[in-house]
């Protein structure tokens, strides 16, 4: 046999013995390969190859983190899971029952329902806007932890319904906030002066607070907040104002702010550290919540220098007070008094009402001393 017959023979025999054979197996095997199947509540979502398991573990990770773009960078994270059960099954399956990860992603990010979002019109508030969709002032701060009742203007965009996912996220968190704890005001009694004159001997100091919160979120947004622990840092300086007894303008009433006859402070002036967001907001304020129609009166002697509609205020007054001293009222249902009049202590300038972007019934009382805002707890 010549050299070229023998190796002719060999490839022969090759392809008999070894390559063909080799074929027919890797055939056999093709038709099964290994796979992981995406399963949710028993429900097979998707199928993906044994290769795409880190792909699609990464792809799951990146969703659930999506849920954390609100959350404070200094909160310490402690569970992220899916509210449904999610399991991954393996399986051996046909090729063609592989799905591609294009379409993993698009069943995993499926929604549900979109977010529904309005744009503030002119007369708008918190409380009418929570109760036109049926929702609670509550749920409406919830979903837009960065809007301030009194800073809002037509145009403003707000969401009252967050986007629901089909695969919803859970994130359970803890955050340290450090809050101001308020401080008190003491009075002496002076019997010299009227009850409307006041003099403050010292100004009271807000203390700081460090305040540990359990939070949840569901889909992003709050579902449950609980304060775990508060410990003092710094304790506050109460104020000290001597007050006169002499009586010029009858009040009554269960607790006298000197502007309204309010049921409680809703919100105090200052700093206030989102315990979710971790962002800073200033309240420039006192929220003394009051019924509507209640009477509201000037903090004392001065001139009106603004009376009526005033963007996220609503109906409001600014009253000059002489020695750079200013003062307002915000969110009224009524208003008395003309700007160039002048007002006298203790007369009555408006009625408490919601006007404006408010969350509800209350009188929004600002101190503005050389144009600053002051804490105005140190003034009534
Ligand atoms: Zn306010």
């Amino acid at each position: 046999m010549t050299k070229k017959r023998v190796i002719a023979l060999l490839i022969t025999l090759l392809l008999v013995f070894a390559i063909i054979p080799g074929l027919i197996s890797l055939a056999d095997a093709l038709k099964k390969v290994k796979a992981y199947q995406f399963v949710v509540d028993g429900e097979v979502w998707f199928t993906i190859a044994d290769t795409d398991r880190d792909a699609l573990e990464n792809m799951l990770s990146e969703y659930q983190k999506s849920y954390l773009k609100n959350v404070d960078q200094n909160a310490r994270i402690k569970k992220i899971s899916f509210v449904q059960a999610v399991e991954l099954v393996n399986v051996e399956v046909k090729p063609e029952e592989l799905d591609s990860l294009d379409t993993a992603r698009e069943r995993i990010y499926a929604i549900e329902e979109e977010a529904l979002e309005i744009e503030i019109k002119s007369g708008d508030n918190f409380w009418n806007l929570a109760r036109a969709h049926k929702m609670s002032v509550a749920d409406l701060q919830i979903l837009n932890p960065d809007v301030n009742p009194d800073k809002i203007y037509p145009g403003d965009i707000l969401l009252l319904r967050p986007l629901n996912p089909v695969l919803d996220v859970m994130i359970q968190f803890e955050n340290m906030i450090i809050e101001p704890v308020p401080f008190k005001v003491e009075t002496r009694k002076d019997n010299t002066l009227y009850t409307s004159q006041k003099y403050i001997i010292r100004e009271g100091v807000e203390g700081e607070k460090e305040v540990l919160y359990d939070i949840t979120l569901l889909n992003g947004f709050q579902n449950s907040l609980v304060v775990m622990n508060e410990n003092v840092i710094k304790e506050p300086v109460n104020a000290l104002v001597r007050v006169g007894t002499k009586t010029t303008v009858s009040r009554g009433g269960r607790v006298n702010y000197g502007v309204v006859q309010g049921k409680r402070i809703s919100s105090h002036y200052g700093w206030r550290i989102h315990p979710i967001t971790g962002r800073r907001k200033f309240h420039d304020g006192l929220d003394i919540a009051a019924n509507t129609g209640t009477p509201v009166y000037v903090y004392t002697d001065g001139k009106i220098i603004q009376a009526g509609w005033n963007g996220g205020y609503g109906l409001s007054i600014l009253v000059d007070h002489g020695n750079g001293l200013r003062t307002r009222y915000a969110h009224l249902s009524k208003i008395y008094v003309k700007v160039g009049q002048r007002v006298k202590t203790g007369e009555r300038i408006g009625a408490v009402g919601s006007t404006g972007n408010s969350t509800g019934p209350h009188l929004h009382f600002e101190v503005i001393k050389n144009g600053q805002t002051k804490n105005p707890l140190n003034y009534i």
